[in-house]
């Protein structure tokens, strides 16, 4: 924590009143419950909340969609022939990337599949003397308890190249005693696995306990023994200052419904770095939409690729939904990752001060936060792990309209989001733990 921080409603407001992105949240909307009562929502980690421009930028398309029907593809406001390129500029921007180097389709799952067929290519070895045909450099490095959906894609890749998980897989646990990965660990890890090693595959920020791995270093070391490095970054975009680019991250993507409010299930974004994206030779799952756009329509056999990573997609642009990703993506435009990232890190810190406080005033409670202490090395959540009545604790702060997150078994999750929380949410937070009672 880096200032003496006050847990007053003064001190709150002040700081509210002194912040200059504080007045981005009027342009979204609070849920209500059921008589109306507005919420304070703290799950922008989850799901975030809905721009108020977002229901006018839908409603646009299924207006050009109306009045021009196939015809809109190239004379609809924004013609759908090319409508990935309206997110590109914003997309690269806040992934700190080439605008050839991003590109916005599908699904995060899906596009981790679509970029583990390119990027994991696991090596053989034919061993004459033997007549066995050993896997060489196969491994991959992953953080233990990452999002199931990584754990699935994975050993289903690595599955499909006839490889078991529990060999191909090194899982990096917390020491014993510890809830995060310590980097210098992971570089260890990495050092170790040394010509085996086939790729990184970490989280940025990590789900559960809101660590932020050191995407540069692991980057670089996983680069010193010949691997590459991928990421899932769902928790991360919008969340964190990236520089994909210059860190030298081989390839990543992230969802659009978390910190970056597109809505649920909305589209996915994906950073091929331009040393593969520009190298036709990268193997990629082809599709139409991917396809050297000047003769798109011809229908012709022989697959050329876009360059860069809009060479990646397969299918024509789901434009509802990245209407409204791109009313999100402009909002984070005028706002600036630099700012929000500032203001991030203070108002989490301010949230690790009041919880610490009311821990120490109400006997009641009972939990640790596991999520890192230094704001180098988390974003805007803070887990914690309620070793008692951790559910009750959470049912009293929904009775208080307060919206946060529950993950089994027994942790609660709080993001406040620098677009549209405030040091007076934080606060209200603070007094709800502080009137929690224990009544079991
Ligand atoms: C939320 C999340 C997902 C979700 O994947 P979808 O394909 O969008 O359903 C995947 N990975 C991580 C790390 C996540 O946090």
């Amino acid at each position: 924590m880096s200032e003496p921080f006050e847990n007053t409603l003064a001190y709150a407001k002040e700081q509210d009143l002194k912040d200059a992105l504080s007045v981005l949240r009027e342009e979204f909307i609070f849920p209500t419950t059921s008589l109306g009562e507005p919420q304070i929502y703290f799950c922008g980690n989850s799901l975030g909340l809905q721009p108020k421009a977002a229901q006018e930028a839908v409603c646009n398309e299924l207006e050009d969609w109306a009045k021009f029907g196939v015809e809109g593809h190239f004379i609809s406001r924004k013609p759908w022939f090319h409508y990935h390129k309206f997110l590109s500029d914003y997309t690269a921007e806040i992934a700190g990337a080439k605008i050839h180097e991003v590109v916005v389709m599908n699904h995060l799952t899906v596009n981790l599949h679509l970029l583990l067929f390119s990027f994991y290519r696991p090596t053989r070895q034919f061993q004459t003397a033997t007549g066995k045909n050993e896997p060489l450099r196969y491994k991959i490095i992953m953080e233990a308890g990452a999002f199931p959906s990584d754990m699935y894609a994975i050993q289903t890749q690595v599955e499909s190249h006839g490889l078991h998980y529990d060999d191909a897989v090194i899982e990096l646990s917390p020491r014993s005693g510890e809830y995060t990965l310590r980097n210098e660990d992971i570089l260890s890890a990495i050092e170790k696995a040394g010509e085996q090693l086939a790729l990184t595959f970490f989280s940025g920020v990590q789900y559960y306990t809101g660590q932020l791995f050191n995407i540069k270093e692991i980057t670089a070391a996983t680069h010193s023994v010949g691997a590459l490095a991928g990421f899932d970054l769902a928790h991360t975009t919008g969340n964190i200052e990236l520089e994909l680019h210059n860190w030298g991250v081989d390839f990543a993507a992230w969802c659009s419904y978390k910190y970056l409010n597109s809505g649920p299930g909305n589209v996915s974004g994906v950073f091929i770095h331009e040393k593969h994206g520009l190298n036709p030779a990268t193997p990629r799952m082809a599709g139409w939409w991917g396809h050297n756009e000047v003769e798109r329509f011809e229908m012709k056999r022989g697959y050329i690729p876009e360059p860069g990573a809009a060479g990646w997609q397969m299918s024509n642009a789901p434009v509802f939904g990245m209407a409204i990703h791109l009313v999100s993506l402009e909002i984070f435009h005028r706002a600036g990752m630099k700012n929000l990232r500032a203001k991030s890190k203070r108002l989490t810190d301010f949230l690790e001060f009041v919880l610490l406080d009311a821990l120490s005033r109400n006997t009641h409670l009972q939990f640790t936060i596991v999520t890192p202490q230094s704001s180098e090395e988390r974003g805007c959540q803070l887990s914690m792990r309620c070793d008692k009545n951790g559910k009750a604790l959470f049912d009293h702060l929904f009775d208080k309209n307060i919206i946060v997150d529950w993950r089994e078994p027994n942790v609660i999750r709080i993001s406040p989001t620098p677009l549209y929380n405030s040091f007076e949410d934080v606060y209200t937070l603070g007094q709800a733990y502080l009137t929690y009672t224990n009544l079991t």
